[in-house]
């Protein structure tokens, strides 16, 4: 079941940000492999501010006035290239799921990540096959809008969209972002914030029942 009031979309949340601080060592090492290793530290960080913010992000809040507060808050806690692209999928959430009239059902939500994923590869210009975490996201998200998208088996074939995507990029030379100063060298390890993705796109399948 996608969440229908603003607690229950918190504890959504709150499970995505429980995964990601314990999966902090895994994506650090990842990104020491082809970044500058701190991705699992940036990433843990903001979920841990989320965490702490759960009152002032809940009480009296809409559901989309929570995404658009969740983004702003993602924006101040999540250090790196991530926090402002995470920020904006948040904020496309909003804006998707704002625009439905009764209680959101699993279109308005995969409209909500089509705009954040879109507004992601406008602000960080990446495109599929640059080795981002748009390479989980943008397979993710169209598997989500995909034929079957009023279904929850949408949801599961997000979910393997997303970790397909994020492993292919180990047989990638990257093009953007800093993995893409190592060239060859980052051939064989898969992008560090594409597994980001893929983790928290599972995380989210379990936890909706699909
Ligand atoms: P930083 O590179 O500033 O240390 P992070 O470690 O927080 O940032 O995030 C690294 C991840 O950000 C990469 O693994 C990649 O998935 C993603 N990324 C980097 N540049 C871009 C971009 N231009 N567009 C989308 N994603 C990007
Ligand atoms: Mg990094
Ligand atoms: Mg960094």
């Amino acid at each position: 079941e996608t969440p229908a009031t603003v607690a229950a979309a918190h504890e959504f949340v709150a499970l995505l940000c429980r995964r990601l601080i314990e999966e902090e060592d895994h994506l650090t090492a990842l990104d020491r492999a082809v970044g500058d290793g701190d991705l699992g530290t940036n990433l843990a960080r903001g979920a841990r501010s989320i965490l702490s913010c759960g009152e002032e992000l809940t009480a009296g809040n809409s559901l989309s006035g929570y995404f658009r507060d969740l983004s702003t808050t993602i924006r101040r806690g999540v250090g790196g290239t991530s926090g402002p692209l995470y920020s904006l999928l948040a904020l496309g959430v909003a804006e998707g799921i704002g625009r439905a009239q009764e209680a959101p059902q699993l279109e308005d939500w995969g409209r909500g990540l089509d705009i954040g994923a879109a507004l992601i590869r406008e602000l960080g210009g990446a495109k599929i096959g640059d080795r981002t975490m748009v390479d989980a996201l943008a397979p993710a998200v169209e598997a989500l809008n995909g034929p079957a998208a009023s279904h929850p088996e949408a949801v599961a074939a997000a979910a393997r969209a997303a970790r397909q995507g994020a492993e292919s990029t180990g047989a990638i030379v990257a093009g953007l972002g800093r993995s893409s100063y190592l060239g060859q060298r980052a051939l064989g390890h898969p992008d560090p914030g594409a597994i980001a993705i893929a983790l928290l796109c599972e995380t989210a399948a379990t936890h909706l029942g699909a």
